[in-house]
């Protein structure tokens, strides 16, 4: 199943994408305004899909936003979980953390408040916030049942789906501050969607994760690759932590960010970027000035 939220007739409503992919089903969900949260946790507790809530509409007939454009809270993130992306940063400022391979991921969080719809416009920040724009194209895990102490060996069962997301990130904000927060969590910074696949139509533990920049393939990579899989990133996440459904993990990206190329390829104003994930979809936005 995928589960989508769009604008249409001056509203928000959340329901289902079509198996064919063309049409959407609007549900009686609570608070559509928050996409597919409250879907999420009635179908965590159990529920049955609500009822259908007004026509079918094509679509291409709508805008569709972010499926969590409010989410429940900041989204966990994790940084360097590629061993090429790792390796790409070896000769950048971040060396100093790179992970050791059997440390404990690195996890950051990323402000509820940035995430933006997956063909909106990012909004470039003024220069002395930040002149060192990258992106980051991600598998983002989107949790349906709760839990706290979750081990690896059931992790998966609290996966509701999945979504993309680009972590768009101030790396001299990075930086500068040494907890990565600010940086990561400029407004706009967080693009998300087109949509969540649901854990039973994509095996986010083994598919494929691209990011181009105004066309040119920038990164490609597997998730089958992350240092850290899914289940550990699960355990680590929920260890003394309640997960709730409808929290959001960002998997880490692959290799090829600007910072990554000598001299860096920082993003500028006119950019666009597009992330695609093989079983998912693809979400593309403008750096606008
Ligand atoms: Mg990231």
């Amino acid at each position: 199943m995928r589960m989508a939220s769009w604008r249409w007739g001056g509203a928000v409503h959340a329901g289902t994408l079509s198996a064919c992919g063309r049409e959407l089903t609007p549900l009686a969900v609570p608070q559509p305004e928050r996409g597919v949260l409250r879907l999420i946790q009635m179908l965590a507790r159990g529920e049955p899909l609500p009822r259908e809530a007004g026509p079918r509409l094509p679509l291409s007939a709508v805008e569709l936003v972010a499926p969590l454009p409010r989410p429940l809270r900041s989204l966990f993130c994790v940084g360097r979980n590629y061993r090429a992306h790792a390796a790409e940063l070896a000769g950048t400022v971040f060396r100093e953390s790179l992970p050791k391979e059997d440390a404990w991921p690195i996890v950051f969080t990323k402000f509820a408040d940035c995430v933006v719809g997956p063909f909106d416009d990012v909004r470039m920040p003024a220069r002395q916030a930040s002149v060192q724009i990258d992106y980051e194209s991600e598998l983002a895990v989107v949790i349906g049942r709760g839990g706290i102490d979750i081990p690896r060996s059931r992790a998966m069962d609290h996966v509701c789906g999945y979504t993309v997301v680009n972590d768009v990130s101030a790396r001299d904000v990075q930086v500068r501050h040494q907890q990565w927060d600010l940086g990561k969590s400029f407004d706009t910074f967080c693009p998300m969607g087109p949509w969540i696949v649901t854990a039973d139509e994509l095996d986010g533990r083994d598919t494929r994760v691209r990011g181009w920049v105004n066309g040119e393939l920038r990164q490609d990579g597997r998730t089958k690759d992350m240092i850290f899989d899914i289940p550990t990133l699960i355990e680590t996440c929920s260890r003394g932590i309640t997960l709730h459904p409808g929290d959001v993990i960002a998997t880490g990206t692959p290799a090829g960010v600007g910072m990554g190329f000598t001299p860096p390829r920082w993003l500028k104003a006119g950019d666009v970027v597009k992330v695609e994930i093989d079983g998912l979809g693809a979400i593309e936005n403008r750096f606008a000035a």
